[in-house]
Order: C-alpha cells, then structure tokens, then sequence
C-alpha cells in the first residue's frame, strides 16, 4: 500500500517542524493526520509484494545538525513507506575515538549515533553502516580521511597530484598496517550502530594492483580484490556482522556489455570465482538500464538486492527481475533474490527536502534529489503491488 496522500500541502508544510517537538507534537499530528503518524503500516496487512525481505534506502550519514530531521525521518516517513533496512553511509565522517587521528569534532559521534539506532530498533528497520573500503579514498581534488590521515596507505602515493587525471584513489590491499587501522574505525562504528550487517563499499575500484605498488605489481587484480573481499569478511564474520558490498566488480563489463562503471573492465570480475564468501548480500546498483545482473549473482549462490537511483523506470525493471526470480521455479535462487535498495546520492538534507515537497504535492524539478525522491516513490508504491 503506498503511503496515504495529504489533501492540504500547506497543513504538511506547517506539519513538519512540529514532527520534531515530539511526543506531544505527534499526538496532535496524528489527530490532524491520522495517516501520517499512525501505525498502520505495522497493523494492516501486507501484500505479497510488500514482504520482500529487503526494502532498503541506503543515505548519506547526516551533518550533525540534520540528526533530528533523521531521527524524525526513521520514526515517521520511513514505516510509512514500509522501509526496513538503512544503509546509512558514514565513511569517516564520525568522531571516531578508537583512533585519535580519526577524531571528528563537527561529525556525528557514538551517541548521536545510538540515537539513530534506538530509532531504527524502536521501528523494525534494520540499521546498516557503511565505510567504503578499497577504492573511493578521495573525491574529485579531496583525498578521504584514510589516506589524508595515513599517507603510507595509499596504492599510489606520490602519483596523481592533485588526484588529477583518476577517479578515486584506492588503499593498498597489501600494505601491513591498513587493516588494524581500519578495523578499529569499522568496529568502532558499528558498535555505534549496534549493528549485524556492515557495508564495506568496494565499488568502482579502478585503481588496483598498480605497477609502481612494491606489494601489488604484478599481482592478477581478480586475486588481489578477492583478498581483500576475504579479509574484511572474516573481520566482519567474527564480531557477528554480516558483510554487505556493491557487487560491480564482480561483472564482466565487456561480455556483458555493462561497461566499466557499473561492471569491471579492469580485470577484477573474474574475482567472484575465487572462492569468495557466498554469505556477503551484493547490492548490484544499475542506474541507466536494468541487465538482469540480480539473477547472475543468485546463480553464484549470493544473496542479492538490486540497487536503483534517480530513473524511475529502471527502479521497476529491477523490481521486476527480483519479483521474477522470487517467482522463479529455481527455488534456491528465488530464496536469494531479497529485494531492493533505493541509492539516493545528493545527501541527507536535499533528499528530506525534495520527499517533502513531493508529498506536498509540488511539481517534480530537474536534478538528482528530486528524481530520487521520484523513484523512490515509484518503486515503494510498486512494492505494495501485487506483482
Ligand atoms: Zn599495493
């Protein structure tokens, strides 16, 4: 069932900041919009289609002024529209202690953090915290905490100035010490986050195995990315976190005709054969078109959602291939198929901001956050459809 639609923009408009007060504030909301605040996406039931196991957002962590708008958003918007996974995506932006080199004042720290989860347990939605590991160390001319904190970490130190001429740098999978480093922030957090599932990223790994690397020249790339796939699992395995990843370099971007960003061209794909963990949950993100990859990654014995952005049409593709093989005569397959997870990449804030406006009822804008919103919305009113 989609979410019950507010007849008066305006009473919605007024609506939110009172969201925030609280309890009080909620009791007089739900006789004013006794849709919007009431529990009855936990006391109606669900259509078929509405009990894919995964019905996922994954966001941006916020800034810590955004906390309650979050905090708000998980207590009201989000069992409306039946979300129940969080991936939210902190990378270092957390004010880590474990480390003191990571300490973050301006960032979100543990008890804001709890917050979040206490919400999260508080309305079924299964939390799940996200530093990308591997690659996507820096951003267009900004090197990420990681490599900015510990140079001596970097595939390709000294290469590069200014990031010019790449896409992201990557850490070394091999150098000694990156991983106690990194254990500490990734055990830190989702102790935060009480968490049971942690998403390690792992997308859009271009740099890899480089040949000026002491450690990595030379190595297969496949090799070398499932290494790293191994030993954030077995991390992850033994403090009772399952391991969730972006599963692009996992496909073979050529034979697919995926091409290199939604797939790999450098070599790394045919790492899903290396005898890689089949309990980590592949987010396979496609934004452009829909290739039935969620069936690829099911036949490989992993458990799969399909990952959409900001094209609505696409988000119902994939839907479909999840809906297909859950239907599917494969039942082992169909067990895999778990269900989707709307990807949203323009923030915490301008997401709020553009869903609000569209459950006011204002006309759609250009841009990523409003096609987000709208497909978003499309694709959890499609999961209360029958199929
Ligand atoms: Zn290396």
């Amino acid at each position: 069932m989609a979410a019950p639609k507010i007849s008066n923009p305006d009473r919605l408009l007024l609506a939110w900041p009172l969201i925030q007060i609280g309890s009080l504030a909620a009791a007089v909301l739900m006789f004013l919009f006794p849709g919007m605040v009431s529990s009855d996406s936990q006391t109606q039931p669900r259509s078929p289609a509405a009990t894919l196991p995964v019905r996922g957002l994954h966001l941006s962590a916020p800034a810590p002024k955004d906390l309650s708008a979050l905090l708000e958003f998980i207590r009201v918007a989000l069992p409306q529209e039946r979300v129940n996974t969080l991936i939210l995506e902190f990378d270092y932006g957390f004010d880590f202690r474990s480390r003191p080199e990571f300490a973050h004042s301006s960032a979100l720290g543990k008890d804001e953090v709890r917050q979040i989860a206490k919400a999260c347990r508080e309305k079924g939605i299964e939390l799940i915290p996200q530093i990308n590991c591997l690659g996507h160390q820096s951003w267009e001319k900004s090197v990420g905490r990681l490599l900015g904190k510990h140079p001596e970490f970097d595939e390709t130190p000294g290469k590069y100035l200014q990031n010019e001429g790449i896409y992201c740098r990557s850490y070394c999978p091999l150098h000694p010490e990156v991983h106690p480093v990194l254990f500490d922030l990734i055990d830190e957090l989702a102790r935060a986050c009480e968490a049971k599932s942690f998403h390690v990223g792992m997308d859009e790994v271009f740099i890899l195995a480089d040949p000026d690397c002491p450690r990595c020249k030379g190595k297969d790339p496949a090799a070398l990315f499932a290494g790293e796939v191994k030993t954030l699992h077995a991390h992850l395995k033994q403090m009772g976190c399952r391991m969730w990843m972006w599963g692009d370099r996992f496909l073979d971007g050529k034979a697919t005709g995926i091409g290199k960003w939604e797939a790999s061209e450098n070599g790394t794909w045919p790492a899903v054969d290396h005898q890689v963990p089949k309990d980590i949950v592949i987010c396979d993100w496609h934004y452009e078109r829909a290739p039935e990859t969620p069936r690829f990654f099911a036949s490989k014995g992993f458990e799969v959602v399909a990952c959409p952005w900001r094209k609505s049409e696409v988000s119902l593709a994939q839907l479909a291939h999840i809906k297909s093989i859950r239907g599917g005569a494969d039942r082992i397959a169909a067990d895999r198929a778990l269900g989707v997870v709307q990807t949203t990449w323009c923030g915490f804030a301008p997401f709020l901001e553009n869903y609000k406006k569209q459950r006011t009822g204002e006309a759609p804008v250009k841009g990523a956050p409003s096609e987000c919103v709208q497909c978003f919305s499309a694709l959890f009113k499609a999961l209360g459809e029958k199929p």
